[in-house]
């Protein structure tokens, strides 16, 4: 039997009449995070972690009806058990377990094994079918010990200093940007923010995560140049929004910095590999720790980790999505560019 099947608007569970991270406009929404490949505009109603409603709300509109479940609760919609898990990828992502006459499946949504001080650790669901994500599934993909990458990203920032540079570090608005935060050391200097990393970090500290202080970057003081990291989406790099910083260094962080050229082509001056996903390892390992006997694949590379996994013996398919890979911050919305 199948509890979730694809349809033009992403995954659709007959039993209990609800998309899972739907890709358009429907009536019910289980919505594992708030990123834009995941999080639709124009439901009638989501269900998301309680962890999560401030940050979808942020996204979606006061108007939205966005309900919260806590992690491990469980509700019954039309016969099939509900329940959110952590997922451990931003603050109030969630693993989707749904159960109808024994048959268990759970949807992963993005997810990494990493530790991560603003939002609750990765647990492994039991389950007979596993739809997980494969946005790095490679195994040229594994990651360096991420205490490193942050303790680089501080050296770096004070080498700037020394040298009179603002420092400019691109992350996605929503979930990079607050991690990179919490891995900052204030005691180097102000720390700066774009408009769209601001708006986040506002619904992170009003859910409780405690984040150093930061200072919207239109209020900047003059004598900030030259001593100040700035937080943005990358898609400020190269725009005259960053021209008020004076003489300033580019940094990127995500997955993708792993691969040397990425940095290049994008004419960035540093990369650190801090990714939000689990690496080839954890993939596999997250993967086995299921116990699952089928295995969808979704989001990213899909047909290595699907051949991967059936030359060792495990029922895999890919499972189509409108989206490659995680895209925030293409989901940034009108006007975001211009603070
Ligand atoms: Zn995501
Ligand atoms: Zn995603």
């Amino acid at each position: 039997m199948t509890l979730l099947r694809l349809t033009d608007r992403g995954l659709y569970c007959d039993a209990g009449d609800f998309h899972v991270d739907p890709w358009a406009a429907v009536d019910r929404a289980v919505v594992t995070h708030a990123h834009g490949d995941h999080l639709a505009w124009g439901c009638r109603s989501y269900l998301t972690s309680a962890d999560g409603v401030g940050v979808a709300q942020q996204r979606l509109g006061g108007e939205a009806s966005v309900r919260g479940l806590e992690y491990g609760e469980a509700i019954d919609v039309s016969g099939v058990r509900v329940s959110l898990h952590p997922a451990g990828h931003i603050l109030g992502s969630a693993q989707v377990r749904l159960e109808h006459r024994g048959e268990v499946w759970v949807v992963s949504g993005d997810y990494k094994t990493d530790a991560d001080p603003t939002c609750r650790a990765f647990e492994p669901v039991g389950c007979h079918t596993f739809v997980t994500e494969s946005t790095f599934g490679l195994p040229v993909y594994r990651w360096p010990p991420q205490a490193e990458v942050l303790h680089d990203v501080n050296l770096w920032w004070r080498a700037n200093q020394q040298a009179g540079r603002t420092t400019l570090l691109y992350g996605y608005a929503l979930g990079k940007a607050q991690r990179l935060l919490a891995g900052l050391d204030p005691s180097i200097g102000p720390i700066l923010t774009h408009g769209a990393v601001e708006r986040m970090n506002a619904a992170y500290r009003a859910a409780g995560v405690p984040l150093p202080p930061t200072t919207h970057a239109v209020a900047m003081d003059r004598a900030d140049r030259g001593r100040a990291i700035v937080l943005a989406p990358p898609s400020a790099d190269g725009s005259t929004w960053v021209r008020r910083f004076g003489e300033h260094a580019t940094g990127f962080a995500s997955g993708w910095m792993l691969i040397r050229g990425t940095r290049r082509r994008r004419s960035l001056d540093r990369g650190f590999p801090l990714s939000d996903h689990v690496d080839w390892p954890s993939l596999m390992a997250a993967i086995d720790a299921t116990g699952a006997t089928r295995v969808l694949v979704t989001h990213g590379y899909t047909g290595p980790v699907v051949r991967w996994l059936r030359e060792r013996g495990v029922d895999a398919e890919a499972v189509a999505t409108r989206f490659e890979g995680e895209r925030d911050d293409a989901a940034l919305p009108e006007g975001a560019e211009a603070e």
